[in-house]
C-alpha cells in the first residue's frame, strides 16, 4: 500500500509517501518513495519536494491554504516529473496517516478517522490551540481531495504517554482542577520515543516487555522519556510542550511565579508572557543569538561567545538532571538513547551531557561518538559500560505509516 503521511503545522505541511503493508512491516522492508515540505502557506509558499533517490526540487508558489498546499503535493506526486514508481494516479494512494499533536486522555492509540474522531480532535483544541486546528485542516483537505473512500488515520503525539501513572502525570495542584479541566501532564514526541524504543528492542533483540530505556529527543523541541517494560512511565513535557528540557525557544521547567512577577515588573499580558516563554526563551533567550544549536556551537568555537557557551551549558545540565531523575525513578535502566536533530548529529552535545556520569555507569567512547552523525544508528558507549548508549535517528513518519496500515486492518471503517 502507498500511504501518504501528513504533518500539518499552522503554516506548513510536511509529507512523506511510504510503501508499506503488514508483510513489508514484518520484513522491515517498508520504502520511502517521496518526501517534502511546504512552508509559508498563506503567502508565497516555499516548496521542497524530493522523490527517493533523486535530488530535491525547490520552488515557490502562492498557496492560499492547506488545501491548496495538499493539492500541489498530490499533483506533483502523480506527475511525470516526479516519476515515482507505482504512482500514476491519485487512486494509487491507498490511505493517509496524520500526525495529530494532542489526543488528551481520549486517544490512547492511533485511530481510523470518522466524524466522531474529528469531534474528539476538536475537543482537544483548547489544549493545543496552534497544532490541532492545523492537523484538522490537513484531514479536511485530504478528505476533499482524495475522497471519503480513502481511509485516514490519526496518530497522536500524546498516545504513547497515556501509560504514565497518576503520580507522573498529575500536577500537585488541587485535584478538582484535574477533574474539572483535565489539567495534567500529557507529554509529546510520543511517536518519536515509541519509534526509538522499537528500534532499540530490534537492535538489542528484546521483546517489548523487556525494553527499559531513557529516550532523549533533542531537536528544536526537546523531551526525555522514561520507558519501563516498553511503556512510557514519565516524560518531561507537560500540559503543553513548554515544560521540561531547555529547547530552541522554550525555557522548559521554571518557577510558575515568574509569570506574576513578569506581569508586574514588565507590565506584560498573559499572552505576551506565553509568547516570551514559548518563542523567545531557551537557547535563543539565553544566548541572545539563535535557537539553532549548530550555530551556537560555531559561535562558541569561533568567537568564544560567552552567552553561547552559557546557553549550551544550561541545555546540557538540564538533560543531565533528567537522566539522573529518571535513573532514580526507574531504579536503573538498560540504555540511554539519543535522537532528534541535536541528539542524532552532535557528538559534542552528547559528550557534554554524559561527562561526569561515569559513576552512574554512563561513559561514552569518544571515537564511536564521533562517528554517530548524519542519520546513522550507532552504539557509542565504552566497552564494558553498565548502560548501553545509542544514537538512533528517529522516524516518526514510518511509525505513522505503519499505524495507518494496522489501524485500517483492525477497523476498516470509513467516513
Ligand atoms: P530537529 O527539530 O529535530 O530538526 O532539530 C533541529 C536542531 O538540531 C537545531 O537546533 C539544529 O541546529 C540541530 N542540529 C542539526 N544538526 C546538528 C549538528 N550537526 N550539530 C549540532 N546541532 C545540530
Amino acid at each position: 500500500m502507498n500511504i501518504l503521511v501528513l504533518n500539518c503545522g499552522s503554516s506548513s505541511l510536511k509529507f512523506q509517501l511510504i510503501e508499506t503493508d503488514l508483510d513489508l512491516i514484518e520484513k522491515n522492508a517498508d520504502a520511502q518513495k517521496a518526501k517534502g515540505i511546504i512552508e509559508r502557506i498563506g503567502s508565497q509558499a516555499l516548496i521542497t519536494v524530493q522523490a527517493a533517490g533523486k535530488p530535491a526540487v525547490k520552488q515557490a508558489a502562492p498557496l492560499r491554504d492547506h488545501r491548496a498546499a495538499l493539492d500541489y503535493v498530490l499533483r506533483w506526486v502523480i506527475s511525470p516529473e516526479a516519476q515515482i514508481p507505482g504512482i500514476r494516479a491519485l487512486a494509487d494512494i491507498q490511505a493517509v496517516g496524520h500526525r495529530v499533536v494532542h489526543g488528551a486522555e481520549k486517544f490512547v492509540k492511533s485511530v481510523v478517522i470518522d466524524q466522531s474522531v474529528i469531534e474528539g480532535i476538536e475537543d482537544c483544541i483548547e489544549l493545543a490551540p496552534l497544532h490541532n486546528p492545523a492537523n484538522l485542516k490537513g484531514i479536511y483537505a485530504a478528505r476533499e481531495l482524495l475522497g471519503t473512500g480513502v481511509p485516514q488515520v490519526a496518530v497522536f503525539d500524546t498516545s504513547f504517554h497515556t501509560t504514565m501513572p497518576e503520580t507522573s502525570y498529575l500536577y500537585a495542584i488541587p485535584y478538582q482542577l484535574y477533574r474539572r479541566h483535565k489539567i495534567r501532564r500529557y507529554g509529546f514526541h510520543g511517536t518519536s520515543h515509541r519509534y526509538v524504543a522499537y528500534r532499540y528492542r530490534e537492535i538489542a533483540g528484546l521483546t517489548r516487555e523487556k525494553t527499559n530505556i531513557i529516550s532523549l529527543h533533542l531537536g528544536n523541541g526537546c523531551s526525555a522519556c522514561a520507558i519501563r517494560n516498553g511503556d512510557s512511565v514519565d516524560t518531561t513535557m507537560g500540559l503543553t510542550p513548554l515544560e521540561g528540557l531547555v529547547m530552541g525557544t522554550r525555557g522548559g521547567d521554571m518557577d510558575p511565579s515568574i509569570l506574576e512577577f513578569l506581569a508586574h515588573k514588565e507590565g506584560m499580558s498573559l499572552t505576551e508572557i506565553d509568547t516570551l516563554l514559548n518563542k523567545q526563551s531557551g537557547l535563543l533567550g539565553i544566548s541572545g543569538l539563535t535557537n539553532d544549536m549548530r550555530e551556537l556551537l560555531e559561535e562558541e568555537r569561533e568567537h568564544k561567545d560567552r552567552r553561547a557557551t552559557l546557553a549550551i551549558d544550561l541545555f546540557c545540565l538540564r538533560v543531565k538532571k533528567y537522566i539522573g531523575a529518571y535513573l532514580a525513578e526507574l531504579g536503573g535502566t538498560d540504555a540511554i538513547v539519543f535522537t532528534g536533530g541535536i541528539g542524532e548529529n552532535s557528538p559534542a552535545i552528547r559528550a557534554r551531557i554524559c561527562t561526569g556520569l561515569e559513576n552512574l555507569g554512563i561513559a561514552i567512547d569518544e571515537k564511536l561518538n564521533n562517528t554517530a552523525t548524519g542519520g546513522k544508528e550507532v552504539e557509542i558507549n565504552k566497552a564494558g559500560n553498565k548502560l548501553r548508549i545509542l544514537v538512533i535517528p528517529t522516524n516518526e513518519e514510518l511509525l505513522i505509516a505503519r499505524d495507518t496500515v494496522r489501524s485500517i486492518k483492525d477497523a476498516p471503517r470509513r467516513w
